[in-house]
Parts: structure tokens; sequence; C-alpha cells
């Protein structure tokens, strides 16, 4: 049976093709019962996704995915049960926003000099409500017919050594954590099976992201295999990490998997989610 648990997804806030209220029904309508929202460095759309979540007698989880520079590369943190009122979490996001709006300025120049015109433009006409992001420029390029589906153009247009590349610098893992600590939340590494850096550095982060407070790892996402669901659930074992299961799901068609399908967690796993209240009421 899939797990009705979905702790990682995405709304037109981030880069999501949904509206949070309308995510939230197409989890409903997939059987989803406890869903945690978790747009990239923006929380604007967690009031709308609550209201509708309780319509539909969803438990509704806050979250966040925070964009986060670790020796060099780019990793994911999810935050859940955050507090979107504690102060440095909100100043912290607003302040990464500020850059990505730098970033796909340097974006657009990069792809100008390649000759690709107007994608500034372009990509902001796809980011609606919230954040500008790399997958804005995606729909932008794909819209213009530079490829065919947005994987290929990520591939030869917007990952490093590419045209549409432009290096940036987000947040440190260390304050990452401690804004989403602070706020009375839970940092659960994201997808850490997407990071192509290597067993020792893999072996380094989970001690550093443990030792800096980190509670969780995503165990099950929709792009782990199901190799990597047992890789990561012995990794979490390892470090004395919980574990976390989540879609990430980004709109119809998009994205590495629908929502309610996720299987349940590797056997021996401590859920993130073991002591919530929110799922006391999920089982009565
Ligand atoms: P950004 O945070 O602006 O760098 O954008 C990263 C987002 O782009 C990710 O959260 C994904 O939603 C999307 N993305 C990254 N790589 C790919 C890919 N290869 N195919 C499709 N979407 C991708
Ligand atoms: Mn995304
Ligand atoms: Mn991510
Ligand atoms: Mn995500």
């Amino acid at each position: 049976m899939p797990s009705l648990i979905d702790l990682h997804s995405h709304s037109t806030v981030s880069d999501g093709l949904l509206a949070p209220e309308a995510l939230v029904q197409h989890a409903a309508a997939h059987g989803v019962k406890m869903l945690a929202l978790t747009d990239h460095d923006d929380t604007a759309g967690l009031a709308a996704a609550t209201r509708v979540a309780a319509e539909h007698g969803m438990q509704f989880i806050n979250g966040v995915e925070i964009s986060v520079t670790w020796r060099r590369r780019t990793i994911h943190v999810v935050g859940l049960r955050v507090d979107t009122d504690y102060e440095p979490l909100r100043s912290g996001l607003e302040k990464i926003r500020a850059g990505r709006h730098v970033r796909a300025e340097g974006i657009a120049a990069s792809l100008e000099k390649f000759g690709i015109e107007g994608s500034l433009e372009g990509a902001y006409a796809h980011a609606k409500q919230g954040i500008i992001s790399r997958a804005h420029f995606a729909r932008y390029l794909m819209e213009k017919g530079y490829a065919s589906n947005i994987k290929s153009i990520f591939k030869r247009y917007l990952v490093k050594g590419k045209p549409g590349y432009f290096e940036h610098e987000w947040a440190t893992l260390e304050e990452v954590v401690a804004w989403i600590n602070g706020s009375g939340g839970v940092a659960v590494l994201a997808h850490p099976g997407r990071y192509d850096i290597g067993r020792s550095n893999m072996l380094l982060l989970l001690e550093e992201f443990r030792n800096l407070g980190g509670a969780a790892i995503e165990v099950v996402t929709g792009s782990h295999t199901v190799e990597q669901f047992q890789e990561y659930a012995r990794l979490a074992h390892m470090f004395g990490l919980k574990s976390s299961m989540g879609s990430d799901y980004h709109g119809p068609g998009h994205g590495y998997m629908e929502m309610g399908r996720l299987p349940d967690l590797p056997r021996g796993c401590t859920p993130v989610w073991q002591d919530w209240p929110e799922v006391r009421l999920l089982n009565s």
C-alpha cells in the first residue's frame, strides 16, 4: 500500500506548476493524508495551503526547501514544522530570494553571450508568484524550442559548464540548520542520492549535518531508486538520523513521481514524524 505521507512538494510559489490550493487538492485526490508544502526558499504558499488542507481533513505541515552551498556545491535542506514568523528564518529566506534575482541576471547575461536573447523577461514570465529559478529559465528555453524536454534543456544549457550556468553562493549549512531549528522545526537533508559528491564527501556531509543539529535525511524520495532507499536507510541508521519521505512533486508531467505513490520507509527507519502530534491525529 502506498504511504499516506508526503513531506516534500512544490507549488507556483517556487517552481511547481500548481498553485498551493490546487497542489493540496491534488494531494488529497491522490490519497495523501499528511502533506508538507516545501517551496524553494519561500514560505508564501503555506497559509493558503493550510486552509485548503483543513477543508480536506488533511494534516498539513509547514515546510520550506532551502538552498545551501556546502564545499562549493549546492545542496538542499528541507525544514519541516517551521515557524514562518521566526525572524532569522524570515530574513534569511528573503536574502536568498534577493540573491536569486541577481543570479537570474547572471544566467540571462551568460545566455545572451551565447546568442539567446530575452531569457530574463522570458523566465520571469513563468515565475508568476514567488522565486525565480533555473526551472523558469528551462521553461522559457523549451518554449523557444531549444529542446523538447526539460531534462535535456538542463543538460544542455543550465548545469555547470553550460552556457546558462552562473555560479552562485547560497546560504551556509550552519546558518540554514540554525534558522530551521531556531524556528522550532526539524532540518532534513533533501534527496541525498542526487548529490554527485562521492562516498567520502557524503559521509562528511552527513556527519557535519548531524553535528550542526540536522535531524533527518530523505530516505524515500521521488528521485531515489529502490536501492537508494536501502542505502540511505543504512546511512541514516549509521549517523543516528531519522528518516523522511516526500515525492518532490512539481506538477503534472514534471518531476519524478506522482503524489500518493511513495512506498513506506524501509524497515528499521525511525520516521522523522514519529513524535509529531499531527501523526496521532492521522491515525485516529
Ligand atoms: P535552482 O534552485 O534555481 O537552481 O533550480 C533547481 C530546480 O530545477 C530543481 O529544484 C528542480 O526542480 C529543477 N531541476 C534541476 N535539475 C533538473 C533536471 N535535470 N531536470 C528537470 N528539472 C531539474
Ligand atoms: Mn524544484
Ligand atoms: Mn531539491
Ligand atoms: Mn524539491
